[in-house]
């Protein structure tokens, strides 16, 4: 097409517009971000420059975008990041995007670590490495082990330990759960396992299944891999003192405490709920 280049204004206008008519809910929002994406510009820059004409090559890479999103990919896998805990992550589809509510197991561990040093703490079920990288950035002198079963989730965790500039307190280890920790204390754990009930699942948005299912179904009842975890809990807490941190789903919450609680008798296990008030963090705390 000839005459002269639209204003990046009327790029965000028609890109918003299909967005909505894709049915895209929050289609202002991500219209911006999918052009900010594009001309590879902050929201602050792109505001400013709301007059001036979309540089060469850029509609062709927003098109693409918007493509991808109206076929209902994930946001964070089109942009290839996404925030948490003030942080940006890198995302790819062999990880779960990091959610908002995971950041409630890194206020309880940051409020039961305050006055304690030399923390040695396990996420289990890393992924991405958001939990795993967030702590090592927020606790200086904390060393952490981060492990998951899948190996391109671990390319990812630890490009984020890198981008973090803390890969060398960040140590990534391929295998099951626990496994590869066998035989270590730690005095924090961490578990975002997956814990979607299958048929959740089935009746899920089509941006969940595009995540990745090992990091999400956890089985009929969703419990499968919180009860293959718990039993392992014990050998790898500090008795002396530790927490451990399992992100549930509020309608399995119960029965996440209780296989939880069967496997630490001496523990002290409660829920905590995230912001919208659901159930969201078994915490058992021992010593
Ligand atoms: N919170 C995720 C969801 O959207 C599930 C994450 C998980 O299984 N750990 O449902």
């Amino acid at each position: 097409m000839s005459g002269p280049r639209a204003s990046v204004r009327e790029l965000l206008g028609s890109t918003r517009a299909r967005l909505s008519a894709a049915g895209i809910e929050e289609y202002r929002l991500e219209a911006e971000i999918l052009l900010q994406h594009a001309l590879g510009i902050d929201a602050a820059r792109m505001f400013a420059g709301l007059n001036d004409p979309v540089p060469a090559g850029v509609e062709g890479v927003l098109t693409m975008a918007v493509d991808r999103r109206a076929d209902r990919e994930p946001l964070a896998y089109i942009i290839g990041n996404r925030g948490f805990y003030g942080r940006e992550f890198v995302v790819t589809p062999d990880v779960l995007i990091p959610r908002p509510e995971t950041e409630l197991l890194v206020e309880l561990a940051l409020e039961w670590s305050a006055g304690r040093s030399g923390l040695r703490i396990a996420d289990i079920g890393t992924g991405s490495g958001a939990l795993a990288v967030t702590l090592a950035c927020e606790i200086a002198d904390a060393g952490i082990d981060a492990v998951d079963l899948s190996p391109d989730a671990l390319v990812v965790a630890r490009s984020n330990a890198l981008r973090a500039g803390v890969e060398n307190r960040v140590r990534i280890l391929e295998g099951d759960l626990a496994g590869p920790v066998e035989g270590q204390l730690y005095q924090i754990v961490f578990a975002n396992l997956p814990y979607v009930r299958a048929d959740t699942l089935a009746a899920a948005a089509e941006e969940l299944r595009r995540e990745p299912v090992l990091a999400l179904l956890g089985g009929e009842d969703g419990l499968d891999v919180v009860r293959r975890l718990a039993p392992m809990l014990p050998s790898i807490m500090d008795a002396a003192g530790s927490i451990a941190l399992l992100e549930v789903d509020p309608l399995t919450a119960r029965g996440a405490i209780a296989a939880v609680a069967e496997a630490l008798p001496r523990a002290a296990v409660r829920v905590e709920r995230d912001l919208a008030g659901l159930e969201r963090c078994v915490v058992a705390e021992l010593g």
